[in-house]
């Protein structure tokens, strides 16, 4: 049988596609905890030297683009989260974890959360389920080995969300994904149309540090955004969410903003939203449960 061409699907199939993970009901609380009027759920993908290791790229070059994401950046994100008594959540791919455990404890002690991102940041899409399902198993339990705690939440390594992605977070026992994008506010994710239990705290790639600042010299991909622009325009999604009583999810990258002009940037930002009463800082697991409970 010769594949069917998108134009040529009947109607149960375009639909069983869109429907196989679909956004349900939404998850936006009526109001946040202690009365605050935004959430703010910053994030930090630590990828390290599993990018190019996800690739076979296993050249001291690029390999050491990663470690200055633990060796110089974490660090100076954990000072600064520290200064202004911000939790986040750190989502880490096992082998980065195992390259760098003394920064998995480090995020734990801060009482920040520890959340899964793959194994070697493998690109799921290309993986059989039986492949996917095991290095998610392994990438939980080792997390959970090193940080102390059993992982609560995922996020697909490059929100690389395959057809298999939602049953194997159900079968981890999960309380959150955060890869998908189909809403500002958190909702309940379905499978084919049934309600899951599963939370999506949504992402964005407009509240991602990485299209705006990454350099590529082989693709001539080139940051065009000067930080401070980024971090203008995480402002203006801060404000918007402010004004409307949501949450406000940012992605970034220890090696990608943790870079000293970044860093500045960045400081500008937590500074504003400081500047401000009613912002209850939380991390995505201490989100997906407080909506769960209260929407
Ligand atoms: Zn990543």
């Amino acid at each position: 049988m010769t594949e069917q061409q998108p134009w040529q699907w009947d109607e149960p199939t375009w639909r069983g596609h869109v429907e196989r993970v679909r956004a349900g009901r939404s998850l936006r609380p009526s109001s946040w905890p202690g009365g605050a009027r935004v959430a703010v759920a910053l994030s930090f993908d630590s990828d390290h030297e599993t990018l190019p290791l996800r690739d076979g790229e296993t050249r001291p070059g690029r390999l050491s683009q990663g470690e200055y994401g633990s060796r110089a950046a974490a660090p100076r994100i954990l000072r600064l989260l520290e200064q202004h008594r911000i939790p986040a959540s750190f989502f880490v791919p096992a082998v980065s974890a195992l390259l760098h455990p003394g920064e998995v404890r480090d995020y734990a002690a801060a009482g920040h959360e520890v959340a899964l991102h793959g194994w070697i940041h493998e690109r799921n899409l290309l993986l059989d389920p039986a492949t996917e399902r095991e290095l998610a198993f392994r990438a939980a339990d080792t997390l959970e080995r090193l940080s102390g705690t059993r992982p609560v939440g995922l996020r697909t390594p490059s929100w690389d969300f395959s057809d298999h992605t939602l049953a194997i977070t159900r079968e981890l026992g999960l309380r959150y994904d955060s890869s998908l994008m189909a809403d500002d506010e958190p909702y309940e994710l379905l499978a084919d149309g049934e309600p899951t239990g599963v939370v999506e705290i949504p992402v964005e790639w407009i509240r991602d540090d990485a299209p705006y600042l990454r350099m590529d010299p082989q693709t001539g991909s080139r940051p065009y955004t000067p930080p401070r622009q980024v971090a203008g325009i995480w402002r203006d999604e801060f404000d918007a969410a402010l004004a409307e009583g949501g949450l406000f999810q940012l992605t970034m990258h220890p090696h990608v903003i943790g870079h000293r002009s970044r860093m500045i940037a960045l400081s500008g930002l937590v500074e504003h939203i400081g500047a401000h009463d009613g912002v209850w800082y939380a991390t995505h697991a201490e989100v997906a449960a407080y909506v769960w409970e209260h929407a």
